[in-house]
Parts: structure tokens; C-alpha cells; sequence
């Protein structure tokens, strides 16, 4: 099929028309259908597993250690889920028949939606196009994508590969921003998965609710990172600061803001330099390990979160190179911007507490967030955090990590979200779980049918009370 000559919504209708119609025919829920496509998608990304690390190189200064794990790996680790589960996923889950059903069998049947369309974002531009397709081909759906635009090499590799290998009408991919993306949400799609900031969500959540699509939200917000008095202060400052500082601290759950108690305050901060210099060495910007900011308006944004406290460490820029040298801000103002806003960059601001209650207090004043860390080895005080305070997903003694095991369902509450993916969860999130209860006609039963006397009403009572 050509598609390029034609104008961008005729295009859009066009793909959006083939995998409706090849959805109707059921081809894309066959189980086969699946695998050999889930095959096929590993297959490739195996095959161009350097010219991605490249894009990727390329769009973020990533290293090829970091593109393996939080990208190119990441989404293999999915696909060998999805391909060794397919057949337990798919298969109906049987469902308990109260008494008065007699005879009949109950079960679950997971049926995809339909058409759906995925919208990326390009901090992991690779890894959140490509996780959640992996769930939607597994439930047996069509997909369109639309990865980011400011991910520009890893965006280009990606729409040729999708769009050289796999027919338009199961997959393809809508390359562009603004204007793409509204001219996608003009179209009724079944589902949307959508990745990026709170305030796009938004629009998406209006857009699709136009059509009554339901949607997942993965959205970002300040995750805070709790440091209590009683931790391992090597690991804490460790693990802080490499969940901080990976891609440059373009990550939807990495720490935004500390805070500690004040008594290993000082300690902690010291940890953290030392940790830093052995990370990246005297100057991160020679450091072929530390990575660069997306793009000049990025660039700019982050900039003015600089003046939002005192720099203890980093602070130096270069707008040339759109590096941002890893920074740590004590004496944070809290109506600054670096407060009010979500990072989303290099940049650490570091808040003193004297009681627990206090940080619990303050993360409960704001919005939900996506990730919520707590360094601790009194297990009263982490109880007390974890039963107080809301989160999308809670790493304790670690940063990142709940996302990298598959077991967990990853998605955000109240501001930070709407469903959650990954492995099984991924499944469940894009397919329709249709209720079905299959009945003989060995038995009729008569006391249901009018007309209705004492005796009927009677005995549906006592029918009602056995089912209970
Ligand atoms: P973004 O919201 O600006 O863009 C995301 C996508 O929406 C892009 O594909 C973009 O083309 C599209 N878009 C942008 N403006 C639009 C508009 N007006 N109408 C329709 N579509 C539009 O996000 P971003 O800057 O690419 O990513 C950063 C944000 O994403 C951060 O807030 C971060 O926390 C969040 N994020 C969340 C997760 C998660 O898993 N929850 C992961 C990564 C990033």
C-alpha cells in the first residue's frame, strides 16, 4: 500500500481503515498469528540491536551499556515473557457458576480490543514505543504508532523498521508531533496507550473520551526519594545517584528530590560527590558514560532550575553540547520552580527533615507520583511511609527497580496515571476481559418465568441465599 503521497489524514484513515478491516477478520487473534509476529518483531530488534544503540547514541549521548538495559534488552526481556506465556495468557479463565445457574460452565475470555495507538515519548524513546506494542500484539491487536519527534534518529530507524516489515494493516508507524498526533486523536481507535507529561495526558484523556476509548495514562510528576537516618549510607548514596543521573536524569521515575534527615544530611552529601567522581570522573562532560539533555528547549527549561537553591556540586553547563553536569542543590526554595515542577534533568535538590512525619506530610500535599524511594533499614518508618503515602510504584533501598521486574504492574495514580503494563499486566491492560457464561438447556428452572406467585418468590430467596 502507498500511503506517503497521500495528505497526513487521509493517510491516517487510510492505515486506520486496513486494520479495521483486518482486525474483522480475525486474522490478528489467532494465536499462531501472534507468536510468529511477536517472533518476528524480536528477530528484528535482534537483528539491528547496533543500528538502534546508534539512533539511540545519537538522539541522548546513551552509552551502548545503558541502551542494552533500559532499552533494546528491556523490550527482548518482554518479548520472551509474551512468547513463552502466549498460551497460558490467551487460554479462558475459568470462573465459579453459583448453584442456581445449574447447568452451566463460567469463564473468562480475554479478547483484544481492536485497533489501538500508542503514543511515545523520548527519554526512552526506544523501549516505550516498543514495551507496550509487545502487550498489544500478545492481546491480538492492530497498532499504530506515533514515537517522538525529538527523538529523531531513534523515531526514523524505528517507523523504517516497522513500516518495511510488518503490513500497514496490523502495524505501522505514524512518524511526526503536534500535528500528527492531534490528526491521529481525530480517529476512533479502541485504545490508547499514551506515554509522556501530565499536562499532554490531559489532552489525550479529552480526545479520547470524545469516543469513549479507554486509555492508559503513563504519565511523570516529583518522585521523591525519602533518606532515613538508620541506612547503609554507602549503598543509599550509590544507588541515588546512579537512578539519578542515568540519561542524564531524563527519567520518568528517577528521584526528583531528597529528602533526609537532618542528623546524615552532610554525610550523605559527601557520599554523593564521592560516588559521582567514581561514576564520571573530574568532568562528566568527557565521560563517555553520562548523557546530554534532548534538545536546546530542554536545555533552557533546566537551566533556570539552577537558581533555585545553592549548587553543592555540578552546575556547570554547556548549552553547545546541551550538557548539564550532574548537580546537587541544598537550601531549596520551595516555591521555586525546581520545586513546583518536575525535573526531568540532572538536577538533585536535597530537603532536610527533623521527623519522618515531616516528609511524609510534605509528599502528601502534593499530587500522587509515579515513583516513591525509601532508604531504610527501620522497618516501622518504612511502614509508616508505605501506609501513608500514595504512589504509581515504590522501590525500597533502590531506585528504578520496580520497573525492571516484569512480576509488577508499572503505571502511575492520580496525577501520575491511569492503568499500569509490563508482562501479564501488559496483556490484561489490552485485551477486554468478556465475561461468559455458557448454559445447558438440561434443566429449566420455572420459578423465574411470570406469572410470579408466593411460592416463586419463596424459593428464589432460598436460591439467592445458597449462591451467597
Ligand atoms: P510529552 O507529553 O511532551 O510528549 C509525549 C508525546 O505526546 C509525544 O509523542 C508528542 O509528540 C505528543 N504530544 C506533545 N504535545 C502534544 C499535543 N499538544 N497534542 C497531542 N500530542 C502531543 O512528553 P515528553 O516531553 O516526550 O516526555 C516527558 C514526559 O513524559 C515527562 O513528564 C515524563 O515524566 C513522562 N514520562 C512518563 C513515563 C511513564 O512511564 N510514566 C515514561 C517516560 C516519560
Amino acid at each position: 500500500m502507498e500511503t506517503t503521497t497521500l495528505p497526513l489524514e487521509a493517510t491516517i484513515q487510510q492505515v486506520l481503515q486496513q486494520q479495521r478491516s483486518f482486525f474483522s477478520s480475525n486474522a490478528s487473534k489467532n494465536v499462531e498469528f501472534r507468536r510468529q509476529q511477536l517472533q518476528k518483531l524480536r528477530d528484528l530488534i535482534e537483528n539491528n540491536e547496533d543500528a538502534i544503540a546508534k539512533a539511540l547514541h545519537q538522539d541522548l549521548h546513551k552509552h551502548e551499556f545503558e541502551a542494552y538495559a533500559t532499552e533494546i534488552g528491556f523490550v527482548l526481556k518482554d518479548l520472551d515473557k509474551a512468547l513463552s506465556n502466549l498460551n497460558k495468557w490467551t487460554r479462558p479463565q475459568p470462573a465459579a457458576t453459583p448453584l442456581f445457574h445449574f447447568k452451566a460452565d463460567s469463564y473468562i475470555q480475554s479478547e483484544p480490543y481492536g485497533n489501538v495507538l500508542i503514543i511515545a515519548p523520548w527519554n526512552y524513546p526506544f523501549q516505550l514505543l516498543l514495551a507496550p506494542l509487545v502487550g498489544a500484539m500478545a492481546a491480538g491487536n492492530t497498532a499504530i504508532l506515533k514515537p517522538s519527534e525529538f527523538a529523531v534518529h531513534t523515531s526514523a530507524l524505528i517507523t523504517k523498521l516497522i513500516n518495511k516489515n510488518f503490513a500497514p494493516e496490523y502495524l505501522h508507524v505514524i512518524a511526526g508531533g503536534v500535528e500528527e498526533t492531534q490528526a491521529l486523536l481525530k480517529e476512533k481507535f479502541d485504545y490508547i496507550f499514551f506515554t509522556g507529561g501530565t499536562s499532554i495526558g490531559k489532552i489525550i484523556y479529552q480526545a479520547a473520551a470524545k469516543h469513549l476509548t479507554p486509555v492508559t495514562l503513563e504519565l511523570g510528576g516529583k518522585s521523591p526519594c525519602i533518606v532515613d537516618r538508620d541506612t547503609h549510607l554507602q549503598h543509599t548514596a550509590k544507588r541515588i545517584m546512579w537512578g539519578k543521573f542515568v540519561n542524564a536524569g531524563q527519567t520518568c521515575i528517577a528521584p526528583d528530590y531528597i529528602l533526609v534527615d537532618k542528623k546524615i544530611k552532610s554525610d550523605l552529601v559527601e557520599k554523593f560527590k564521592t560516588c559521582l567522581k567514581g561514576f564520571y570522573g573530574d568532568n562528566p562532560q568527557k565521560s563517555p558514560y553520562y548523557g546530554r539533555i534532548i534538545n536546546q528547549k530542554h536545555f533552557e527549561r533546566l537551566s533556570t532550575y539552577l537558581s533555585g537553591g545553592n549548587i553543592v556540586l555540578g552546575g556547570q553547563t554547556d548549552a553547545e553540547n546541551l550538557y548539564i553536569a550532574p548537580t546537587i542543590i541544598d537550601n531549596v526554595d520551595i516555591e521555586h520552580p525546581l520545586m513546583q515542577e518536575e525535573i526531568f534533568g540532572p538536577i538533585l535538590p536535597i530537603i532536610e527533615y527533623d521527623h519522618i512525619q515531616q516528609a511524609i506530610d510534605f509528599i502528601k500535599s502534593r499530587p500522587k507520583p509515579l515513583a516513591l524511594y525509601m532508604f531504610s533499614t527501620n522497618q516501622g518508618r518504612i511502614d509508616s511511609v508505605l501506609n501513608s503515602t500514595s504512589a504509581g510504584g515504590v522501590t525500597i533501598n533502590d531506585t528504578l527497580m520496580h520497573i525492571a521486574n516484569g512480576s509488577l504492574p508499572f503505571g502511575g495514580v492520580g496525577d501520575s496515571g491511569i492503568g499500569a503494563y509490563h508482562g501479564e499486566h501488559s496483556f490484561n491492560l489490552f485485551s477486554h476481559k468478556k465475561a461468559v457464561l455458557h448454559r445447558s438447556f438440561l434443566i429449566e428452572e420455572p420459578i423465574r418465568y411470570a406469572p410470579y406467585n408466593k411460592i416463586s418468590k419463596k424459593w428464589l430467596k432460598k436460591l439467592m441465599d445458597w449462591t451467597l
